[in-house]
């Protein structure tokens, strides 16, 4: 049971049906919102109360609010899937619900209970039902709960007031070229995080300090960037937002391991699922960059992809770094990658049985 009830304080549309239509029609991914937000305060006093359903709209925050000086914030992404009979489903919830709990430990915020991030996502679903795309596509309607440290107050402690909100984005694909190979460009400048630092959990600095990686891979005409560990430089990390895998030509999938420095992807995990289903052996260890270069020279490696919630699963096609170039495969988009990426869209889209229980109805 919920002890949050969110109930619904306004039915009224932000946004007339015929923009809606017109939205849908090509969502992009990111920029259009939805009518309706949910929120709940924590107060260090009561706990967490106060939950609604409000009209989507700017936030009222005190210049003074520690978030904007210290950077306390959390946040998740997950997706609402309409099935071919209407109904909404969403994919592995409570994983990002005990994910937020695991990076609210780290960033010294409240854990919600995972009942009452089920019940935010319901709400925030429920009043803006008529946004979540038809069953038809690729598309989805793409929730982003988060919370932040709202009290007014300037020094380095703990937040004794939290924000907590669920906005809603519908979504078509990530990348606009859609399903085609990245260029990955390795940086040799920039961690993303460090020993003991922050990169498991999912806050907002770990994203701020992954942009001038972005930007640098962007003026070389990647893609994408790729981080190394910030201790040796030498093995494989992640994206600036998606967990990293490599397949060998006698059939095993590997990723890096969970070492504390990145973030603990729920497409990584089912993936992971899938393969082993499939029969591949999946071994998460440490991959050394040069290692996977010389593999990749040698057809040792056969494909590589990015995976997370946003893109789902994008074909690596070549990497760059300022040492050269390095093309996977034959720069397409390797077989068992797209076929990993068809099951786990027919799961999630409800095209084929629900085998690992993975779907709750919203
Ligand atoms: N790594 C990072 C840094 C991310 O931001 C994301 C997206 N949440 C992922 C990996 C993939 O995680 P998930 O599969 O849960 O979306």
């Amino acid at each position: 049971m919920s002890a949050l009830d969110f109930p619904q304080t306004s039915t009224v549309r932000r946004i007339a049906d015929d923009e809606r239509a017109r939205v849908l029609a090509a969502p992009g991914f990111g920029t259009h919102f939805t009518d309706f937000m949910a929120h709940a305060r924590w107060t260090e006093e009561s706990g967490w109360g106060e939950s609604s359903v409000l009209p989507y709209g700017p936030l009222q925050l005190s210049p003074a609010a520690a978030v904007l000086h210290y950077g306390q914030e959390i946040f998740e992404g997950l997706k609402a899937f309409r099935h071919a009979d209407g109904s909404v489903w969403t994919f592995r919830p409570e994983a990002n619900a005990e994910r937020m709990q695991r990076s609210a430990r780290r960033l010294a915020l409240p854990e919600l209970p995972v009942e009452d991030f089920l019940a935010s996502l319901r709400a925030v679903t429920a009043a803006d039902e008529p946004w979540v795309p038809k069953a038809t596509s690729e598309e989805s309607l793409y929730l982003r709960p988060f919370m932040f440290a709202s009290e007014e107050f300037l020094g380095v402690r703990a937040s004794q007031t939290v924000d907590y909100y669920v906005i809603a984005s519908p979504a078509g694909p990530y990348f606009p070229r859609g399903v085609q190979p990245l260029v990955v460009w390795i940086t040799d400048e920039y961690a993303r995080a460090g020993a003991g630092g922050t990169g498991a959990a999912k806050c907002g600095g770990n994203y701020a300090s992954s942009l001038l990686g972005k930007r640098e891979a962007a003026e070389n005409g990647a893609d994408e960037v790729l981080f190394l560990d910030s201790e040796t430089h030498a093995s494989i990390d992640e994206l600036s937002g998606m967990n990293v895998f490599a397949l060998t030509r006698d059939g095993r999938l590997l990723t890096p391991a969970l070492t504390g420095s990145i973030l603990e992807g729920v497409t990584r995990a089912s993936i992971l699922r899938l393969a082993a289903d499939r029969g591949l052996e999946v071994v998460e260890q440490r991959l050394v960059m040069s290692e996977v270069l010389d593999q990749l020279g040698t057809g040792e490696i056969t494909e590589m992809f990015a995976c997370g919630t946003a893109a789902v699963i994008n074909p690596i096609g070549s990497f760059a770094a300022r040492g050269g170039s390095w093309t996977v495969g034959d720069g397409g988009s390797g077989e068992v990658t797209l076929a990993l990426r068809q099951e786990l869209t027919d799961i999630q889209y409800g095209r084929v049985p629900d085998r690992h229980g993975w779907l709750t109805r919203l």
